[in-house]
């Protein structure tokens, strides 16, 4: 199915040079990266955030869509450096710490007020200004502790290293959660 082209040009936008590195990394313009762009840039306004080069800054993110794309680019909370984690809810919610000062806030996305197409809820997401947009509240979550890391051990089935923290004890061999199976006699 082709995906519909959505137009920036009639959209005011507010930083459109920041904009346009988000759009170079997602790969497309969509209603849904606008939602993380607005709200890492309401997060840097609350927090006094700016770019993360290591994890000074850290966001917890509700959903694994669109949006967490532009908060990897704007405040360099990634994947890599362990300062973006998922707390999946299927919610358009972003918990945003900031380390050293301690600071933190939740930004719930509000409801729409109507029904839109792509192209107006890319308009909307751009222009709504950023306290109707988002209801910021507490962090609902502790700032969780800095990126560790591990020792590892070699699978004793795969032979392949594997981090401590992902070492299962099977009949006294340390096998990789691949070679150790599941064990879901819990979910009942
Ligand atoms: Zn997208
Ligand atoms: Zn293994």
């Amino acid at each position: 199915m082709a995906v519909e082209k959505l137009e920036t040009k009639d959209i005011a936008i507010i930083d459109r040079d920041l904009w346009e590195k988000v759009i170079a990394f997602h790969g497309h313009i969509c209603p849904g990266v606008t939602i993380g762009y607005r709200a890492s840039l309401y997060a840097s306004k609350l927090l006094g955030l700016k770019f993360s080069e290591d994890e000074e800054v850290v966001c917890i993110s509700e959903n694994d869509a669109c949006g967490v794309d532009a908060i990897q680019v704007i405040l360099g909370c990634s994947a890599g450096k362990g300062n973006l984690l998922f707390h999946l809810r299927g919610k358009s919610a972003y918990t945003f710490y900031e380390r050293t000062g301690g600071k933190s806030v939740r930004l719930m996305l509000n409801r729409p007020s109507r029904k839109m197409s792509r192209q107006e809820a890319l308009k909307y997401y751009h222009e709504l200004p950023d306290e109707e947009m988002f209801s910021a509240g507490p962090a609902r979550i502790p700032l969780p502790e800095p990126a560790k890391n591990f020792d590892s051990y070699v699978c004793e089935e795969c032979g392949e290293l594997t981090g401590s923290n992902w070492i299962r004890i099977v009949n006294g061999r340390k096998l990789c959660m691949d070679c150790a199976g599941e064990y879901n006699r819990f979910n009942v």
